[in-house]
């Protein structure tokens, strides 16, 4: 550029710029070409030249712009959001600003100038040249990157800090960051200061995170908690970036700082939720594996580990189909490949022959993978299996007509019934399909009464147990019939029940009760008869023998021993008698018919006449009675099946004791009962057939009758047991084997 140029007072117009670069051809050329917009101005600031580009920037031609105050006809002002000019190159004197200019049309224009100063040779500033470049889009999309982020920051809660290292001190950069450590804003606390802020338990770690990003030159990022001043805690996650100085030293530590307590709480509620979904996946009883795409386990819950016999570090990382070959090629496998292709949850039972056990499987295919549920059913498929089996084998029951088998409800009304039923009530099944059955109204009006408890029972338990009644048949005959019956369900009012015909029982009832009057009657009548002959002649004979006097002693002999016949006659007599009566009271028992008739009766004295009795006709044993101080002892007893009972007690401590030992009788007293105690000091008995001895027909092999009487069925005790017990007494026995025996009875004492 020519001095001369700059010697004009008053440079302007087309001329001068033209006169200015007419000189200067090629300077002209670049002038006009090139894309910034150059201008030139005094330092009047009176445009001196204007090239076509500002032309277009500006919308002013050069004839137009050349001679005026630049910043009259651009309105010029400095960009809201840029600080002071940026001093660049200051050696070469050059500038660069943002500007904001406004186009001859009135709209704003967004210009990044850079301006050099123009010197004459002798370093004075004449002019000032610019070259500007139209940055308006650009600013456009930068204000709204900072307007999202200014939002971001607001709505997201960011804060902005910046940490001056020298000065150490951190100066909160917006509102947030100081809002979100709970301070006023524009607060400014030292490092120290800060840390006060972090909860005690994440301190050592932010601190150490510092030194760590500054040692090892690296960004920052950390979470922590801080304790706001009400004393409430906040999470915070913080990232920052360390500026360095031309020396490499720390100078400046910016970073963002968020609230991430919503984060936390989240991950808190998800921990806990996983730990919930994990107890429960531990506490089902279903056994739950987790298998990746590729059939790995990645997951397994405490029931795998007993279903299959392996421990979950076994399984876990490893492919299903290696740990399990016998899964190959069975069903399980094909349904699983298909859940896991087509993402489709199944549901299936599978018999695994290798264990021959059945599981029940649910198959859920995830994003991960695939889900499985399986519980071995064996046992409940054994049980349907038995069902099943169980309702065929009803069914049969039903169609054997073996029993009669009825289903009605409970006003009466048969539903169904099987042939046998039908047969049994004379009906036939054109009756039943008429509807015209009802078994209450075909039962006689004695039985009512029973039908109702039975409906009771049925009402509370749901069955009722067989009792018998009678029908009256189609043909006006009674029909004893033994039934029981069940509700189908819980819930409903219809009932199945079975019908027994008790016809030929009834009969056979009939036949034992007549010939147990037989063995009653006929049996024993002859034998007392027999028995009082005996005796009449045994009287007879001792009154001839007190009578006659010196009888040839060969007569005499053979008296005597006729009266030792006699006697043993009457002694087996009472034997045989015995025997009919234990005959005739298990028939009873067996029949139901045993009759007591309990009454307020003097146990002593029951007690010392049934001694006194076997003392009678007893030579071998000495048989010793111990009473009680008191008068008298009242129970409520059936007399005669008491005396029976110390009868048989005594009778078979006489008989299986050796002869010359003592049988001693004791009553004893307590609180609410009496105890009668026989005790002999026979052979005893072992624990093992203390509680045997009381069955019906039991008898110990090898203990010994002494009195050889023959009639040993071993129906005494049992006999005595169930006496006893009708009388709402006990019976027992205490024995040492080889020491005797003490069997014992007691009853309950009678109030008053
Ligand atoms: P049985 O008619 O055979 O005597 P019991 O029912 O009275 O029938 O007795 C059952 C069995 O108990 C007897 O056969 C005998 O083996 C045994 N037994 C009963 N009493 C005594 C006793 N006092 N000492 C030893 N064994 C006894």
């Amino acid at each position: 550029m020519g001095k001369s140029l700059w010697q004009q007072d008053k440079p302007g117009g087309e001329n001068s710029r033209q006169e200015m670069l007419s000189s200067l051809p090629w300077q002209h050329e670049i002038f006009e070409l090139v894309y910034d917009a150059i201008v030139l101005y005094d330092l009047q600031d009176r445009i001196i030249a204007w090239n076509r580009s500002a032309e277009d920037l500006y919308g002013w031609s050069a004839q137009e712009a050349i001679g005026q105050n630049i910043h009259n006809l651009l309105k010029t002002h400095r960009s809201a959001t840029e600080g002071e000019g940026q001093e660049l190159f200051t050696e070469k004197a050059l500038f660069a600003s943002e500007l904001i200019r406004t186009h001859k049309d009135g709209r704003e224009v967004n210009v990044e100038s850079r301006q050099k100063f123009i010197l004459n040779e002798v370093g004075q500033l004449v002019a000032i040249l610019e070259a500007n470049r139209d940055i308006t889009a650009r600013k456009q999309i930068e204000e709204a990157l900072k307007e999202q982020i200014r939002f971001a920051m607001t709505a997201g809660e960011i804060g902005l800090w910046s940490w001056n290292i020298s000065k150490d001190q951190t100066g909160a950069a917006n509102v947030n960051t100081t809002s979100l450590l709970g301070l006023p804003a524009g607060t400014t606390l030292s490092y120290e200061q800060f840390m006060d802020l972090v909860h005690p338990d994440d301190r050592q770690r932010v601190m150490q995170s510092v030194q760590d990003a500054l040692a090892q030159r690296t960004d920052l990022a950390y979470e922590f908690r801080v304790v706001l001043p009400n004393n409430d805690l906040r999470w915070l996650s913080s990232r920052g970036r360390v500026f360095y100085d031309k020396q490499g030293r720390p100078v400046n530590l910016v970073g963002v700082v968020l609230d991430i307590s919503e984060r936390k709480r989240s991950e808190e509620v998800l921990n806990e939720a996983n730990a919930r979904v994990t107890s429960i996946l531990e506490s089902i009883t279903d056994a739950f594996c987790h298998l990746d795409t590729d059939w790995h386990y990645t997951y397994a819950n405490r029931h795998i580990e007993e279903l299959t016999g392996r421990s979950r570090e076994e399984l876990l990382g490893k492919r299903i189909w290696d740990i399990f070959p016998e899964f190959i090629g069975t069903v399980f496998e094909q349904k699983a490949r298909e859940a896991m292709a087509t993402r489709q949850a199944m549901q299936f039972e599978f018999f695994l022959e290798s264990t021959r056990q059945y599981f029940s499987i649910h198959l859920y295919p995830t994003e991960s993978g695939i889900s499985i549920y399986f519980n071995d059913i064996s046992e409940f498929v054994q049980v349907k299996t038995a069902l099943l089996e169980s309702e065929a084998r009803f069914r049969r029951l039903v169609q054997s007509n073996i029993v009669g088998v009825v289903t009605a409800d409970l006003e009466g009304n048969v539903i169904e019934a099987n042939e046998a039923f039908l047969t049994m009530l004379g009906f036939t099944h054109e009756d039943l399909a008429s509807k015209s059955l009802n078994w209450q109204k075909l039962t006689p009006p004695e039985y009512r009464a029973v039908d109702e408890q039975a409906m009771r029972e049925l009402g509370i338990s749901g069955i009722c147990k067989p009792y018998e009644k009678e029908y009256v048949t189609g043909q006006g005959r009674r029909l004893p019939v033994l039934v029981a019956g069940a509700l189908m369900d819980t819930t409903s009012n219809i009932c199945v029940a079975v019908a027994v015909d008790m016809t030929a029982q009834k009969e056979l009832e009939k036949q034992k009760e007549t010939l147990m009057s037989i063995v009653s009657h006929e049996l024993r009548t002859p034998l007392t008869a027999i028995n009082g002959t005996v005796q009449l002649a045994q009287r007879r004979l001792q009154r001839f023998l007190k009578a006659a006097h010196e009888l040839p002693s060969e007569t005499e002999e053979i008296i005597q021993n006729t009266l030792q016949l006699l006697a043993q006659s009457i002694r087996q007599t009472r034997m045989q008698n015995r025997l009919i009566n234990d005959l005739l009271d298990v028939s009873r028992i067996a029949t139901d018919k045993l009759e007591l008739l309990l009454q307020p009766y003097d146990l002593l004295q029951i007690v010392r006449e049934a001694v006194e009795d076997l003392r009678y006709s007893e030579t071998d044993h000495r048989i010793e009675l111990l009473l009680p101080a008191q008068d008298a002892v009242l129970v409520r007893a059936d007399e005669g099946r008491v005396g029976q009972v110390v009868a048989n007690y005594v009778t078979n401590a006489l008989k299986y004791s050796s002869s010359g030992t003592p049988v001693i009788v004791e009553i004893t007293v307590e609180d609410t009962e009496a105890r009668v105690w026989v005790r002999d000091q026979g052979p005893g008995l072992s624990p093992e057939v203390q509680s045997r001895i009381w069955d019906r027909f039991y008898r110990v092999a090898t203990v010994k009758d002494q009195q050889q009487s023959g009639v040993n069925l071993g129906l005494g005790l049992y006999i005595c047991q169930v006496l006893i017990e009708r009388q709402h007494g006990k019976v027992g026995v205490e024995s040492v084997q080889g020491e005797g025996s003490s069997f014992w009875f007691s009853l309950p004492l009678a109030q008053g």
